[in-house]
């Protein structure tokens, strides 16, 4: 084996020896520079952007030089447990500490911290904060090896985000007791106000902070209107995500269950996840997920926290989630390798009507209910969107999208910017003018209740405005209104995006088990035709066998684009992966990535030194695997 190439960055030849990798990526270099000459950091970077670089590559630095151990603290085991494996598999000295140890291997694992010979601990932090582990770090302190305390998914310390967990507050104890310490703070969470809170609360105000961009750019988002949700949601993985990994997010236990044995039936691996199910239960599933290729998990918001899984290829939402924090958090548990990836999302009337009346019916006060339904309406405007998702995502996180200008903008105003990424710049929804049909809509809820001081639903309302006969419209008498058949030349789906609308500006309300309409004060201000409504027009279901979408799998850009020999030899890797991760107890990804694998079978290297050039391969598992590698794809071709 020939010398590495002479790097004279020691950052970048870490990366390069130990990782395999050629460059850092976005803000990592600046990042780990800082960090390993001893700076505090806040770094806020997406999902699958690379944090656990900016902490390892300062950490093996700074062993290096002889500083001694860096700290992760981290709020998951299964998380703890596969960074780990990964870092053993690139030949990182590095151990966890948590309640599935016993106490041998616990001992043990303190004896090398004390020894200085881990160069990474990880540890949930209400270990780190028992008087035993804060001696043993008083102890590594005083010899001045004790490197750095990484502070991974920080915005746990957080009650405003969705993750709060109490013990990550005693963690500025560890300021208080080791000023001398430098100190990092991790997270993928990008609003304001969480990240003033880990400041805050970690005492990290003279951290340096490191904002990413939180654009996924990999991630297309598509959002589509609900009709047969569980028919939509076959067509989409059948059209696009066959044999893929991937989560589909579900509101209640039971329709995580009756989802995932629809789709077992139909042919699609798929487990159910949530809070409900036993913890052995979760777990197995849990492991399935992560190891095997091609398992779909049907899920609660239970699922997902440290789930590093880097190709996960889809995330679907069959309900609404609660804002764009978690819209954003959940869909960017996809494509963490960068690969294209889908978030896609159905949604209707009964989910805005849903999510309204479970925040007017909490135990919560008026003045975080008003903060919810806020947030709530943020959503609705991202679903109902005409134009780029992108740029509205990242414009509700403060971020403005770089993307490219509609150049056919022919309206003067400000130039529309476009990912080119998203169902609405694929495919440009067409656009309608609703204010009137709002106004008759309310019109016809008003009249509803001066005829016979009665309430209904949406569908009757419908019915009615279309001038539909049925028998509910004969019971009430209701052809003899003024507002019957006034809307007849709008369609069905139409009509339901106009209440959305209405329901989700909060002109409409609904009331009761029976959804019934009730007009709220500010229904006025539309009647009065002071209200604007410009709704997108509601995409026609493509039926099976007409695709009607822009992608099909045919022009799906492809992940892997093997040829047929090339294509036999990734199998063959992929088998071989497959063995040594069982042997390892870790999943095939922590030996190597598809995207490793699928260079190597490209590239064929024929000697050492050739697949040493291969992204992902670093030092310690070219001499560990390299001969098997060759081995493997000599009798592969
Ligand atoms: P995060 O924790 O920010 O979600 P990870 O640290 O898990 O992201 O990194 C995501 C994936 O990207 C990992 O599989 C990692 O190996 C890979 N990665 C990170 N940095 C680089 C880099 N500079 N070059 C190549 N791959 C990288
Ligand atoms: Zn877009």
């Amino acid at each position: 084996m020939s010398p590495a190439p002479v790097e004279a960055d020691p950052a970048q030849q870490v990366l390069h020896e130990v990782f395999g990798y050629t460059a850092f990526r976005g803000r990592q270099r600046e990042i780990v520079e800082h960090v390993a000459a001893g700076g505090d950091a806040l770094v806020l970077m997406p999902t699958g952007g690379g944090k656990s670089l900016c902490y390892q590559v300062p950490a093996i630095l700074r062993h290096r030089a002889g500083q001694g151990v860096t700290v992760v603290v981290s709020p998951l085991i299964a998380l703890m447990h596969d960074q780990v494996g990964a870092l053993d598999e690139v030949g990182v000295p590095a151990a966890f500490l948590n309640s599935t140890l016993d106490g041998d291997e616990a001992r043990r694992i303190e004896r090398e911290l004390l020894a200085g010979r881990l160069v990474l601990l990880y540890a949930a932090p209400e270990r780190i904060l028992t008087p035993r582990f804060l001696a043993m770090l008083e102890s590594l302190a005083e010899r001045d090896r004790l490197a750095l305390f990484a502070i991974d998914e920080a915005h746990c310390v957080s009650q405003w985000g969705h993750d709060f967990r109490e013990e990550y507050l005693g963690l500025s104890a560890l300021h208080e007791r080791f000023p001398q310490v430098p100190r990092m703070a991790l997270t993928a969470t990008a609003d304001a106000h969480t990240r003033e809170d880990i400041v805050a609360r970690l005492k990290l105000e003279d951290a340096r902070r490191f904002v990413s961009s939180f654009d996924r750019p990999n991630i297309r988002y598509t959002i589509v209107e609900k009709d047969e949700p569980k028919r939509q949601l076959l067509r989409f993985l059948r059209d696009e995500h066959e044999g893929d990994a991937g989560i589909v997010y579900c509101q209640s236990r039971k329709k995580v269950e009756d989802t995932a044995a629809w789709l077992s039936a139909e042919g699609i691996p798929a487990l159910p996840y949530h809070a409900g199910l036993d913890a052995e239960t979760r777990r197995r599933h849990q492991d399935r997920f992560l190891r095997e290729d091609a398992l779909v998990m049907v899920a609660t918001i239970a699922f997902g926290m440290g789930i590093d899984k880097p190709d996960v290829r889809f995330v679907a939402h069959l309900d609404l989630p609660k804002n764009i924090e978690a819209y954003y958090q959940e869909t960017g548990r996809a494509g963490r390798d960068g690969l294209p990836a889908d978030a896609w999302m159905t949604y209707g009337l009964a989910d805005v009507v849903n999510q309204r009346r479970m925040i007017d019916e909490g135990e919560a006060d008026e003045e975080f209910k008003h903060l919810q339904r806020g947030k709530l309406d943020a959503l609705l405007a991202l679903a109902e969107a005409h134009d780029c998702r992108r740029v509205r995502l990242l414009g509700y996180f403060g971020e403005r999208y770089g993307g490219e200008d509609d150049g056919d903008d022919d309206s003067g105003a400000v130039p529309r910017l476009r990912c080119g990424n998203c169902d609405n710049c694929l495919a440009p929804p067409a656009t309608w003018d609703a204010t009137e049909a709002a106004r008759k809509a309310l019109s016809c809820v008003y009249r509803f209740r001066q005829q016979g001081g009665q309430r209904f639903g949406a569908g009757h309302l419908v019915d009615v405005l279309r001038g539909k006969q049925t028998d509910k419209v004969a019971q009430y008498g209701h052809e003899t209104l003024s507002t019957f058949g006034i809307g007849a030349d709008v369609a069905e789906s139409q009509w339901r995006g106009v209440l959305r609308q209405l329901i989700a500006l909060g002109h409409l309300r609904t009331e009761g088990e029976f959804n019934t309409l009730e007009l709220t004060a500010s229904a006025r201000e539309v009647l009065r035709g002071e209200v604007q409504l410009l709704l997108r027009v509601p995409a026609e279901t493509p039926r099976r066998g007409r695709t009607a979408r822009t992608r099909g799998s045919a022009d799906k850009p492809p992940p892997l684009p093997l040829d047929e020999a090339a294509t036999a030899r990734f199998t063959a890797l992929k088998a071989w992966r497959g063995e040594v991760a069982r042997e390892h107890n870790v999943p095939a990804y922590v030996v190597f990535h598809d995207a490793t694998l699928a260079e190597m079978a490209r590239e064929r290297p024929q000697t050492l030194d050739d697949l040493a050039g291969i992204s992902g391969v670093g030092a310690k598992k070219l001499e560990a695997y390299g001969e098997e590698i060759l081995r493997v794809l000599r009798q592969g071709a």
